[in-house]
C-alpha cells in the first residue's frame, strides 16, 4: 500500500484568475523545502500530492505545518481507480485502526466511476461490517471518518486530517521590507507579512558599539525562525550610529525617540527603493509607546509616501505574546539586549509631538548626508532556517 500526502489548497482556491500561479508558487515552496527528502510532487488544480519515505514522514510534516497556502492536509492511500482495488485497500488499511464506530464520505471527482457516491458508501460501509467485528456506522460522532475520493486515475483513501497553516503561498505578493528588532513584535509581524504571502526581506538599525554583536546574533536567530516559513530572509543591518550620536547631540531630549524613528523611516524608503520592495512592514501597534500614540505614527510616517504595512496595529500585546510563543520566536526575543531604541531612551518621550517642532530640530544638524552614508554602507546576511549561513559581507 502506497501512503502519500494529500494537500488541500487553502484561500487560494477563491483566486480564480490566479489559480495557477498560486498552485505554482506553492509548488516551488514545497519542493525547496523539502530539497533535502527523497519525495515526489504531483500537482494539479485541485490538489497536490506528495509521495514520501515512511521514515521521513516526521520531519515532512513539521516542514509543511509552516507552509502557508495549505488549508489542511492528510495521509492518504492511493490507489488506482478500480472499485476492487479501493474495496482491498480499504479494509487493509481499516483493519489496523482501532475504532468502534465509522462513517465513510466518498467523492467522486471522475463522472466516469460506474458507481454514485451514496452508493459506494453503502458498498464500502458493507464491506467494513462484513469483514470486521464489533463495529457499528455513526454518521455524527464517528471513531474513524474515512474519507474516499475518486479522482481519475488514482483515488485517495484517508483519514489522519491535519491543519494547515492557511494564508497564501510566500512570494504571490511582491517584496516587503521588515524592520526588525530584537523585542517580542516586529518577528510576529514578520510571520503574519509572510502569511499573506509576502516576499520578504528584514532591516536591523544597530548602533555598535552601544548595542552588542550579542543584540545583532539575537536578531539573526529571529531571522532564522522566520526563514521557515519562506526559503530565507535576507537580513539588512544598517549602521545606526552616527545619525543617533548626532540626534543626541543636536536635538531636544523628549523629541529623540521621534527624530529616530523619522530617521528609520527615511532610511527604510530608501532601502525599499534600492531592493525593489513596495511597503515598509514594522511591529507598531497603536498606544504601545509615546512613539506609536496615533499623533506620533502621523508626525513619523510624514516623511515617506511609502505605504508601512502594520500587521499589529490593533493587536493586545497579551495576543502578540501569544503568536509569538507559537511561532517560537518568544524566548528568544525574551533574552535582554539592549537595542538602538533603548540605549538611548528620554526620561520624558514626548506622546503628542509636533511636527513644526520636529521639523526646526531636524534642522540642527545635515542629517540627509548621514542617511546617505547609513544606504550606502548596509551589510546583507543571508540567513537561512537552517544552520547555514552566507555571509555576503564581512561579520
Ligand atoms: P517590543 O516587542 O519590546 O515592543 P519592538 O521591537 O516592537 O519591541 P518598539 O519600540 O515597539 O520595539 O518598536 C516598534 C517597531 O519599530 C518594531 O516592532 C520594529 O518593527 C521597529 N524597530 C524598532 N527598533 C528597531 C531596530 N533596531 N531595527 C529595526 N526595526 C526596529
Ligand atoms: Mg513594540
Amino acid at each position: 500500500m502506497r501512503r502519500v500526502i494529500l494537500i488541500k489548497y487553502g484561500e487560494l482556491s477563491t483566486k480564480k484568475a490566479n489559480r495557477n500561479f498560486f498552485i505554482n508558487t506553492l509548488y516551488q515552496n514545497i519542493r525547496e523545502k523539502l530539497k533535502n527528502f527523497d519525495v515526489k510532487i504531483h500537482k494539479d488544480r485541485a490538489r497536490m500530492y506528495i509521495e514520501f519515505m515512511d521514515k521521513d514522514l516526521d520531519f515532512i510534516k513539521n516542514i509543511i505545518d509552516k507552509i502557508f497556502g495549505i488549508h489542511s492536509y492528510h495521509i492518504a492511500y492511493i490507489v488506482d481507480t478500480d472499485d476492487s482495488m479501493i474495496q482491498s485497500t480499504l479494509l487493509e488499511c481499516v483493519e489496523k485502526e482501532k475504532f468502534s464506530t465509522f462513517k465513510i464520505e466518498t467523492k467522486r471527482s471522475d463522472k466516469n466511476f460506474p458507481i454514485h457516491s451514496q452508493d459506494y458508501n453503502k458498498v464500502l460501509g458493507g464491506l467494513l461490517l462484513k469483514n470486521i467485528s464489533n463495529i457499528k456506522v455513526d454518521v455524527h460522532h464517528p471513531d474513524l471518518w474515512i474519507k474516499v475520493e475518486i479522482r481519475e486515475k488514482e483515488s485517495f483513501i484517508y483519514y489522519h486530517s491535519y491543519n494547515g497553516s492557511g494564508g497564501y503561498p510566500v512570494g504571490t505578493q511582491p517584496k516587503g521590507l521588515l524592520m526588525l528588532s530584537g523585542g517580542i513584535d516586529s518577528p510576529v509581524a514578520g510571520y503574519l507579512a509572510l502569511k499573506r504571502g509576502m516576499t520578504l526581506e528584514a532591516v536591523y538599525f544597530e548602533a555598535m558599539p552601544h548595542t552588542s554583536v550579542e543584540a545583532r546574533n539575537k536578531v539573526i536567530q529571529l531571522s532564522k525562525k522566520l526563514a521557515q516559513y519562506c526559503p530565507f530572509i535576507i537580513l539588512h543591518v544598517v549602521n545606526f550610529t552616527p545619525i543617533q550620536e548626532e540626534i543626541y547631540k543636536n536635538c531636544r531630549e523628549d523629541y529623540v525617540i521621534t527624530i529616530m524613528r523619522r530617521m528609520m523611516y527615511r532610511i527604510m524608503e530608501r532601502l525599499v527603493y534600492k531592493y525593489q520592495g513596495l511597503v515598509i512592514v514594522n511591529g507598531e501597534s497603536i498606544g504601545q509607546v509615546a512613539s506609536q500614540t496615533l499623533t506620533s505614527m502621523n508626525v513619523i510616517n510624514q516623511v515617506t509616501s511609502i505605504p508601512v504595512i502594520r500587521p499589529l496595529a490593533c493587536f493586545d500585546k497579551l495576543e502578540i505574546m501569544d503568536i509569538a510563543r507559537k511561532i517560537d520566536t518568544y524566548d528568544i526575543s525574551i533574552i535582554p539586549f539592549e537595542d538602538c531604541c533603548t540605549v538611548f531612551v528620554p526620561r520624558h518621550p514626548v506622546i503628542n509631538p509636533r511636527l513644526d517642532v520636529v521639523i526646526g530640530e531636524e534642522e540642527k544638524f545635515d542629517y540627509s548626508s548621514y542617511i546617505d552614508q547609513a544606504v550606502e554602507s548596509v551589510m546583507d546576511i543571508v540567513v537561512n532556517s537552517e544552520e547555514e549561513h552566507k555571509f555576503s559581507d564581512l561579520l
